[in-house]
């Protein structure tokens, strides 16, 4: 283990971020680094616990107190192969996961987890700083050929994977740029997309072709793709949203989340696009839905410069704090406060829509009032909200089927996903696999990156009877 007293001598010291001021002048990163001594005695903290509850915490299982502890004694570049041998994306993961493993850290239940994301962060900052991660060639190639649709966390951890392999693997993306949601819907001021790019020129020089700007089930049929290929991964996200369809939806200035940042995205990459500009400035905005994609829309908006931003959520306030004893080490249920949050906004709780109101065909309000334990408003509660702009961000509800997902013909779940399981991610149709949100829903990053893992080391199994490639 790192320092055996470490955890008693060290306070837990997080990465910092620029000032508000400061980073609402751009869409820039703003979280300082720990610097190498600053990382090395947040690893000298950890216990290096007889049951690490921090590796079942991670869906990808990084190997925590390993690295921890090489960390701490500075061996850098063994860290960084730990880490790679887990997760093929750290410096995604060290910037935009929720990180389910602090909160499943033995260190947590004083509320004191280790930094374990800023650990990791550094570690892969690290690699691509001294030049120690490098394209990993597969010189025995094994003639079969392997088509991954959408280049989403999932789609470019399977078909990574599988090139290491050996397999000639083609991954296909209907938008111009690989990435998916990291690329389009996370913004830019929480992970800057050079970090995409420089991992999707790793994996072309590794020998995956990248088809970008094909939309499968429209540009190319997805029937003609399994006859070329020797296995096909579906790997196209969850990307249908939650509606509201409540009076005045019509309205012009209501939009979805997913309509709103893919704009802003664009902008700071200077990729042009059709639709009409979607801008906050000057306006009130009202997000409804309190999550990640949320965040990010009230980010943005005040980088945009909106005269107010309030964010109403459905269900009731959560604790600010859990309960320790009946929810550690699972993921709680609390308050939680983002850097978005920080900058500027007004939030409120168990609070229900119930018309949008408008003049001259656009939104200037939102009637809501109080919401019950099932969501109904409560009568005599009503109040009104001034709206300019309102952005839906309530969440996904499944993949788009049409196209692609309903002319592979495969079987769906109860919820409209993919269905496959989750040990050989095979879906009802011979050749065909599936993984990431498309097959589990929309969820998390780090889910994705194992997903795409686990079904690239199943196809491989699959095609070449045995499999190398790690669990
Ligand atoms: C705004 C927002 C913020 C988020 N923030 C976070 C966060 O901070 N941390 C976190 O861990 N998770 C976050 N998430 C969730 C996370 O981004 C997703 O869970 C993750 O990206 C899923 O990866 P995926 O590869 O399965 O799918 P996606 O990232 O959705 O990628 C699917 C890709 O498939 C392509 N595609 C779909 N159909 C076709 C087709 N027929 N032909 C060709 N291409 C196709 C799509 O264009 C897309 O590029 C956020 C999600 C959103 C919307
Ligand atoms: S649970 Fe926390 S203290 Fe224990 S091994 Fe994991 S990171 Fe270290």
């Amino acid at each position: 283990m790192g320092k055996i007293t470490g955890f008693l001598e060290l306070e837990r010291v997080d990465r910092d971020y620029l000032p508000v001021e400061e980073r609402l002048k751009n869409y820039n990163e703003f979280v300082i680094p720990l610097g190498d001594k600053g990382t090395r005695d947040q690893a000298a903290r950890c216990m290096d616990c007889g049951v690490p509850y921090c590796h079942n915490g991670c869906p990808v299982n990084n190997q925590i107190p390993d690295w921890n502890d090489l960390v701490y004694k500075g061996e850098w570049l063994k860290a960084l192969k730990n880490l790679h041998s887990t997760n093929n994306f750290p410096e995604f993961t060290g910037r935009i996961c929720p990180a389910p493993c602090e909160a499943s850290c033995t260190l947590n239940i004083p509320d004191t987890p280790v930094n374990i994301k800023s650990i990791e962060c550094a570690i892969v900052d690290k690699g691509w700083e001294e030049g120690w991660i490098t394209p990993q060639v597969n010189p025995d190639k094994t003639g079969k050929r392997v088509a991954v649709i959408g280049s989403g966390p999932a789609g470019m951890a399977c078909a990574q994977q599988l090139a290491r392999a050996g397999h000639d693997v083609h991954l296909y993306e209907k938008n111009l740029k690989v990435g998916g949601l990291m690329r389009y819907g996370i913004p830019d001021f929480k992970m800057e997309k050079r970090h995409i790019d420089r991992r999707v020129a790793q994996m072309q020089a590794e020998g995956v072709t990248v088809h970008a700007g094909v939309h499968v089930g429209y540009d190319v049929a997805i029937a003609d793709l399994v006859e070329q290929y020797d296995a096909v991964a579906l790997a196209g996200g969850a990307e249908k949203p939650r509606d509201l369809p409540i009076p005045g939806r019509e309205l012009d200035g209501i939009h979805f989340a997913m309509e709103f940042l893919p704009q802003q995205n664009r902008r700071v990459s200077d990729e042009p696009f059709n639709a009409r500009p979607i801008l906050a400035t000057g306006k009130h905005v009202v997000v409804i839905g309190g999550g990640d994609t949320g965040s990010d829309c009230i980010g943005t908006s005040n980088r945009h410069g909106a005269a107010s931003v309030t964010q109403i959520e459905i269900m009731p306030m959560p604790p600010e704090k859990e309960n320790k004893a009946l929810v550690w080490p699972n993921w709680p249920l609390k308050l939680r406060t983002s850097s978005s949050h920080e900058e500027g906004v007004s939030r409120d709780f168990a609070v229900a829509t119930i018309a949008f109101e408008g003049k001259d065909g656009k939104v200037t309000a939102l009637n809501c009032a109080r919401a019950d334990e099932k969501f109904q408003p409560i009568p005599g509660t009503e109040f009104q909200l001034k709206a300019d702009l309102v952005l839906l961000a309530m969440g996904f509800v499944g993949p788009v089927q049409d196209g692609m997902v309903k002319a592979a013909g495969v079987d769906l779940d109860r919820r409209g996903n993919v269905l496959a399981d989750m040990v050989r991610y095979k879906t009802s149709k011979e050749k065909i696999f599936s993984c990431g949100d498309m097959r589990r829903g929309q969820s998390l990053v780090v889910w994705a990156i194992r997903e795409g893992r686990q079904c690239a080391r199943s196809i491989d199994e699959w095609l070449m009877g045995k499999t190398d490639l790690p669990r």
